[in-house]
């Protein structure tokens, strides 16, 4: 099932993340293994300002700078920690077993991956995807879920 909302400035992309923080929040007691949400869409989409909204309603307060070079950067909220992923320049999936990857994926933690499907076949399955597309001045994030709690963390987005 497809949700699509247009978001007209940068604040709504900004917004839309902070909905979803909620939604994370609300339910992670029942989610032991955390949530995972992959951001897809070109460079510009708006994959970046989504993850300031998740991290600034998580108690974030200072700069989200983007982990290109370094493919991930985390950060230990007092709400939940938070595993900002950006595979831009992930040459081969393989790279992500020599990161470690599984066990970013084993905590009660949220994995925001820009980029996911570089690391196609390693990457663990996403709850919830979220596509941005640019529309016009603005841009367009279409939601598809992949299981019970990316249903629920869209119903917090979706009301
Ligand atoms: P990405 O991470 O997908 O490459 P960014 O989040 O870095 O993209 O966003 C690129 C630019 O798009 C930023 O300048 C940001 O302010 C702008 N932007 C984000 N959301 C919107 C929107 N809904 N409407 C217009 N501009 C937006
Ligand atoms: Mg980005």
């Amino acid at each position: 099932m497809a949700k699509q909302i247009f978001l007209a400035d940068e604040a709504a992309t900004v917004s839309l993340g902070r909905l979803l923080a909620d939604g994370f929040i609300q339910n992670k007691p029942q989610h032991k293994q955390g949530a995972t949400i992959f951001l897809d869409g070109t460079l510009g989409a708006g994959k970046t300002t989504f993850c300031r909204g998740v991290l600034s309603a998580l108690g974030h307060s200072s700069a989200v700078k983007s982990p290109t070079y370094t493919l991930v950067e985390p950060y230990e909220l007092a709400a939940a920690a938070v595993y900002h992923f950006d595979l831009y320049r992930l040459a081969d999936p393989e790279e992500l077993e020599y990161m470690g990857i599984r066990d970013y994926f084993s905590e009660a933690s949220l994995r925001l991956v820009e980029w996911p499907e570089r690391g196609a076949g390693i990457l663990p399955a996403p709850d919830l995807n979220v596509h941005f597309d640019v529309s016009g001045d603005g841009r367009v994030a279409t939601f598809q879920t992949e299981n019970e709690l990316g249903l629920k963390m869209l119903e917090a987005i979706i009301k």
